[in-house]
């Protein structure tokens, strides 16, 4: 943060503001603390019958590789709105939320995950302008070495580990270390 958004100054100060426990970016000149957090990614894992509807990704980061609809949650938008509108803008698919799927953690970037298990309305959907392309998967044409992010592959895998229709919600971390240890030639 180069300028406070209040009063534009160049004056930030990265310190713990008195009665908080960490650093934050204070203005000198207004004094307002810029209180930074973490942001929400929410999105749909769409079944139609027995298969997965998973795009292909027309922009960076992951061009080319396969996810799950998601995108950032937009301000005045509630986590079902949003999950419902990324699906509709990145593969033209009506969806209806079933129920909340998946939480999954990204401590190292200040992003959560929410993927909602929801239901195709029709067999209508094409990509859309940050999709190459849109596919209904059954489980076993998951292209799992062509997953663009954790996230996806974590839903995708703990839906198919569910065979008994079990209702909980799935909760899951990324660790880079854990990630880096795994896969020494990155
Ligand atoms: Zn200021």
């Amino acid at each position: 943060m180069n300028y406070c958004s209040h009063c534009g100054s160049a004056q930030l100060n990265f310190s713990i503001p008195e009665g908080d426990n960490r650093a934050r970016y204070v203005c000198q000149q207004c004094h307002t603390i810029h209180y930074q957090n973490p942001k929400l990614v929410v999105g749909c894992l769409p079944v139609f019958e027995d298969k997965i509807l998973i795009c292909k990704r027309a922009i960076e980061p992951r061009y080319g590789l396969w996810n799950l609809p998601a995108g950032y949650l937009e301000n005045n938008e509630t986590v079902e709105q949003g999950a419902i509108r990324e699906t509709r803008e990145e593969a033209h698919a009506n969806v209806e939320i079933i129920r909340l799927h998946s939480i999954y953690n990204l401590p190292h970037i200040n992003q959560v995950y929410l993927h909602f298990l929801a239901r195709l309305k029709n067999h209508e959907f094409s990509c859309g302008s940050e999709s190459l392309e849109v596919r209904l998967f059954t489980p076993e044409q998951i292209p799992w070495s062509q997953m663009a992010f954790s996230s996806s592959t974590f839903a995708l895998k703990k839906y198919l580990e569910n065979t008994t229709n079990h209702p909980g919600v799935h909760i899951g971390t990324f660790y880079p270390e854990d990630f880096h240890r795994k896969s020494p030639k990155r």
